[in-house]
């Protein structure tokens, strides 16, 4: 680890964020080395690590990793990140190198829309899948003698939390590790970590990415063992991302400070909007203090997060409100700069009202955003 990384729990997040993985200065270098464009690398003689074939290691994934890991744990030299082409590469990474026939796993029944075809593919390899909703702890009651306990909080889309350090204590109790996805909170909004868990996964396609332009997706762990295990599947499953995606997402992770905090003050200024329409129920944000989720999340949260969910009147109410944003692009995903939102209905598979919208809100300024979201709602009434 360098001097800059062993320091960088005492700096603040935007510090860390513009220095995170960055080698040490070498004269005539760039602070930030370009993409490493190799398939294989030279090896005569013995063959020794790290870098020798291209599906194994690549330089510009070893930087953007330590940037990973010390945005994820500050300070700490015992853990160990891996990136991968996606988020789902990430998380089926840990699901499949850690279970067995045999084993049970707890899933979210409220969580990221492809995990219920992961659960087929798991229970396909003889793996018993038990699910539980986010909210409330639900979790304990299906813990006993289960392997993985798998929790999303905040989760997607219905923005519910759970309390991590607390399910984390009864899974180790009963011998369970403990995965986070960390998408929504990013590792500046939450180190699942530090509140216990055996890994932290998340897709860094969202926000910690930020510009919608490419796909990426990253283990960080501390079991020397399941991590060994982990980078074993990205080998045989090849599940690896291009050097130019992992450039672009480390270049990206610079601006990561300045972006969450931008983001998630607007979030929350649009979420207090939204609260004052009587055309909008089953408003989400968890860091509105009167959101159900809200006394968890900011025990273990320090920020919100970008998404806001709500619900309104009918589809076609819905369907008009999108259509009449002229800042919010209608599409599917979350975290970049550019706000979207869309009727998450619209795909089938999450137990969601015909009106209900994810938001994601970008770095636009929070007046001209809210002032749009407002005129659209009148606009849309009819
Ligand atoms: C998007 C998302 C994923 C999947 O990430 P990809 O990069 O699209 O593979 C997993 N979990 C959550 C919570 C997500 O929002």
């Amino acid at each position: 680890m360098s001097d800059a990384a062993k320091d960088a729990h005492r700096t603040g997040d935007g510090t860390r964020a513009v220095r995170a993985g960055l080698p040490e200065a070498v004269k005539h270098e760039p602070a930030l080395p370009g993409p490493v464009f190799a398939a294989h690398f030279h090896l005569p003689g013995e063959v020794t690590g790290p870098y020798s074939y291209g599906r194994d290691d690549n330089p510009t994934w070893t930087l953007l990793e330590r940037a990973v890991g010390e945005l994820e744990a500050p300070g700490r030299d015992d853990v160990e990140t891996l990136v991968f082409a996606s988020g789902m590469a990430a998380i089926s990474s840990v699901l499949f190198s850690q279970l067995r026939a045999q084993d049970a796993v707890v899933l979210p029944s409220d969580g990221y829309q492809v995990l219920p075809m992961v659960r087929t593919q798991l229970e396909a390899y003889g793996v018993e899948v038990r699910t539980a909703p986010t909210g409330g702890d639900a979790q304990l009651e299906v813990l006993d003698g289960a392997r993985l306990l798998w929790i999303e909080s905040p989760s997607n889309p219905g923005l519910d939390v759970c309390d991590i350090r607390r399910l984390v204590e009864a899974a180790h109790a009963r011998g369970a590790l403990v995965a986070v996805d960390n998408t929504l909170a990013t590792p500046l909004g939450q180190r699942p970590l530090e509140l216990g868990a055996d890994f932290s996964v998340a897709s860094g396609t969202k926000q910690l990415t930020g510009h919608g332009d490419l796909l990426l997706g990253y283990v960080t762990g501390r079991d020397t063992d399941a991590m060994a295990a982990v980078r074993r599947w990205r080998k045989i499953v090849g599940a690896i991302c291009g050097p130019m995606e992992a450039w672009l997402a480390h270049r990206s992770i610079a601006t990561l400070q300045l972006r969450v905090d931008r983001q998630d003050t607007t979030a929350l200024a649009v979420a207090e909007a939204l609260r004052q329409r009587p055309e909008v129920s089953g408003l989400r944000y968890p860091g509105l203090p009167d959101d159900s989720s809200h006394k968890v999340a900011s025990r273990q949260m320090r920020r919100y997060g970008c998404v806001v969910s709500f619900t309104l009147p009918s589809r076609a109410r819905a369907e008009r409100f999108l259509a009449a944003l002229r800042l919010v692009e209608e599409a599917t995903s979350f975290g970049g700069v550019r706000s979207t939102a869309e009727r998450r209905g619209r795909w089938g598979g999450d137990a969601v009202p015909e009106g209900f919208i994810r938001m994601s809100v970008g770095a636009e300024d929070p007046e001209d955003l809210v002032a749009d979201i407002l005129r659209a709602l009148d606009a849309s009434a009819e």
